[in-house]
């Protein structure tokens, strides 16, 4: 399917063809451990590229500023029901083009600028709309961040409530982009409640595990939970909010339309309720568990091979690696995995010594490679292989580049055997 439509394409605009033929090509040919990326099923990306793209559907279903909206509103409402379904929800608001803009309405929703806000620091593993200076976030509202414990690499409870307690936040946020380990929403609840505060969670990385039961789900305990469905829910690129309160619901609705955002992208909510319908499987269970697994036998492979981790290992999707002991740095090591078909980012880890630009960390995640179909022997060896990069790179080099493209080819993508 996918490749029947680039043919299509080829023969109506042959230079954006190329593009697509070059990046088909990449992604084929690499072994993705990006943590925040996935491969979405054909039907997914085919629903993306459907006649729903032409429609304008500004409001909500059964109250549109358009006429023709009857079946568009099919759409929305069948991924709304989906998603309640699936997180045991009563509210969802499913028109967020991205996990950021999802944040983006929570915040104008729930707090006004100048409120104070208890975020996860960016360079403890949270993200940037939870309070970076370069964001809305950190411009519009009085962020007091809180990070991790250096010696554990996990976060503090503890801390997380003196702060509160001291700064008495309109909102405290949790979730985060870069952390390896279970988050307490039940604490963060407790602690959100004792000052009086909003909890939002943001489990744009985790979303899939909460889905299947490999993660707490935050939604007994928030206020509001937002999430990307790119990621670990393997959709479309866009955002998702919940919340089992019906005034908050209603706040919500109307910061996304039409305080954040205009007509929403109904050829993406249809994708997303895709989506939610393969998530509604028994497979998409054991995809997430097998995720997991993944990553526990990853991290336990790098560190029998010598490689220290933020935390000492993972209970999630993604791990760290902590280069502040290596004359590698981050950066270093993602050009050389880069260079031998293995993609992952350079991330800074707690206390980095090095500048952001250069890192002491590489995030490593799972999700892709499992729907690709790799379990637990080729982590193993796509474990020994990064030992090999970080260690003894210009003799292995070689090596490395052939047991990834042996790999990539045993688990193929986008034709008939890859079944995501
Ligand atoms: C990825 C991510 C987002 C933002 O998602 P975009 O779709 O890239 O805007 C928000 N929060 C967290 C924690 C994330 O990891």
């Amino acid at each position: 399917m996918v490749e029947q439509s680039m043919k299509y394409i080829n023969a109506y605009d042959p230079e954006i063809a190329r593009v697509l033929e070059l990046e088909l090509k990449r992604q084929r040919t690499h072994l993705e451990l990006i943590a925040s990326e996935n491969m979405v099923s054909p039907e997914v990306m085919a629903v993306m590229g459907s006649v729903l793209t032409n429609k304008y559907a500004e409001g909500y279903p059964g109250h549109r500023y358009y006429g023709g909206c009857e079946y568009v509103d099919l759409a929305e409402n069948i991924c709304i029901e989906r998603a309640k379904m699936i997180f045991d929800a009563k509210y969802a608001n499913v028109q967020a083009h991205s996990g950021s803009q999802a944040n983006f309405a929570v915040y104008l929703a729930l707090c006004k600028p100048g409120d104070t806000v208890m975020g996860l620091d960016l360079n403890m593993g949270g993200h940037l709309t939870h309070g970076s200076r370069a964001n809305f976030s950190g411009k519009t509202y009085n962020i007091v961040p809180y990070g991790v414990n250096p010696e554990t690499g996990r976060i503090d409870m503890d801390q997380v409530r003196e702060i509160a307690l001291e700064c008495r936040p309109r909102m405290i946020i949790t979730g985060a982009s870069a952390y390896p380990r279970a988050i307490d929403f039940k604490a963060f609840g407790d602690i959100a409640k004792e000052v009086g505060a909003y909890l939002m969670v943001d489990i744009a990385h985790i979303a899939g595990l909460v889905a299947a039961g490999e993660h707490q789900s935050p939604l007994p305990y928030a206020d509001v939970v937002t999430m990307t469905t790119h990621k670990t829910m393997r959709g479309p690129r866009g955002g998702i909010i919940l919340t089992n309160d019906g005034a908050i619901a209603k706040k919500i609705d109307s910061a996304m339309f039409p305080g954040t955002q205009g007509g929403p992208l109904m050829h993406i909510i249809a994708a997303k309720a895709v989506a939610l319908g393969e998530a509604l499987h028994p497979k998409f269970r054991e995809y997430q568990h097998q995720i997991v697994t993944n990553a526990a036998v990853l991290a336990q492979t790098l560190l029998e091979g010598g490689m220290e981790l933020v935390s000492g290992g993972t209970d999630n999707h993604l791990m760290l690696l902590d280069l502040k002991n290596s004359e590698v740095s981050g950066k270093e090591l993602e050009i050389r995995l880069d260079s031998v078909g293995i993609t992952a980012n350079k991330n800074m880890v707690p206390n980095d010594p090095r500048k952001p630009a250069e890192t002491s960390g590489v995030r490593l995640g799972t999700p892709a490679v499992t729907s690709r179909g790799l379990k637990e022997a080729e982590m193993r060896q796509i474990g020994g292989l990064i030992c090999d990069a970080v260690n003894d790179f210009d003799a292995k080099r070689k090596d490395i580049e052939e047991q990834t493209a042996a790999l990539c080819e045993r688990f193929p993508i986008y034709e008939s055997k890859f079944k995501a």
